[in-house]
């Protein structure tokens, strides 16, 4: 923005933030403005900010006062549970609009604001979609080493995208699931256009390669039992990426959704 003079002919103003009182939907707020002052005389003229960025500003803080989570708020509580805006739509049950203007400038109703925490601040994300465990990434560690024990066969391989060892976790984890009440891993799937897949794999591999399984909690004989069954299924990889994508649940999920443990009671190949 183009800098203002003082009409009363002191020169060039300065941009200054400054603290805006106001009366927003009944309620006194404060925000931060971004203003335009003389120097010379101290007069305020008109604001150097977009008309949006003041909306967003006022929204903001009339959410922090009304005790409803800020746009900044969802942002950072998904990112933190790592959902994308579209996966946190679809559980949601709203469309991906809706999130992408909470998380700018528009005002949740206080309905939406409690559905809205119930999926961003609960102790894990839905257990729905991590099987009624925390994920962890030595135990992700911990099936990978099984499979490939009993398929004689390097499956997490350095800078791998997982198309294969994701299939059996993904198979090993809903049968799991649906045999036991709680997955191995507690990692989520998400339906990518390959199958289904980690959830966040790109940043995931590295680590899991990495991680350090002293400490972990073993597999159990009933959880290596279900990782035989699906070896057994599988011996072959290109079976299991074959098998994966005949499955109703994936070809009946959005492409990038997280697919729920839930239907684990209807896999087909099992
Ligand atoms: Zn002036």
């Amino acid at each position: 923005m183009n800098a203002l003079n003082c009409p009363k002919g002191h020169g060039p103003m300065a941009q200054k933030k400054i603290k805006k009182q106001k009366t927003f939907r009944g309620v006194d707020i404060e925000y931060n403005a971004d203003a335009f002052i003389c120097p010379e005389c101290g007069l305020e003229a008109g604001t150097a900010q977009s008309a949006g960025d003041v909306q967003h500003a006022i929204a903001d803080a009339y959410r922090k006062k009304a005790g409803l989570l800020t746009g900044q708020e969802i942002r950072s509580l998904r990112a933190a549970k790592e959902l994308t805006q579209q996966q946190l739509a679809d559980v949601m049950n709203v469309g991906i609009a809706s999130i992408k203007r909470w998380e700018t400038g528009m005002i949740q109703s206080k309905s939406m604001d409690h559905a809205l925490r119930i999926q961003l601040q609960s102790a894990f994300r839905a257990d729905s979609y991590t099987g009624n465990r925390e994920i962890s990434l030595p135990r992700i560690k911990l099936v990978a080493e099984a499979f490939e024990r009993t398929l004689r066969k390097r499956l997490l391989k350095s800078g791998d995208k997982l198309l294969f060892l994701a299939k059996y976790l993904w198979y090993a984890d809903m049968l799991a699931f649906r045999q036991l009440g709680k997955g191995l891993t507690g990692a989520s799937y998400a339906a990518m256009t390959y199958g289904p897949q980690l959830n966040n794999y790109r940043e995931l591999v590295k680590s899991i390669r990495e991680s350090d399984v002293k400490d972990v909690e073993l597999l159990s004989q009933e959880e290596l039992r279900v990782i035989h069954q699906v070896a057994e299924k599988f011996p072959n990889k290109r079976q299991v990426y074959d098998a994966a994508h005949r499955e109703k649940i994936w070809l009946e999920s959005k492409t990038g959704a997280l697919i729920p443990y839930s239907c684990a009671n209807e896999l087909t190949e099992f």
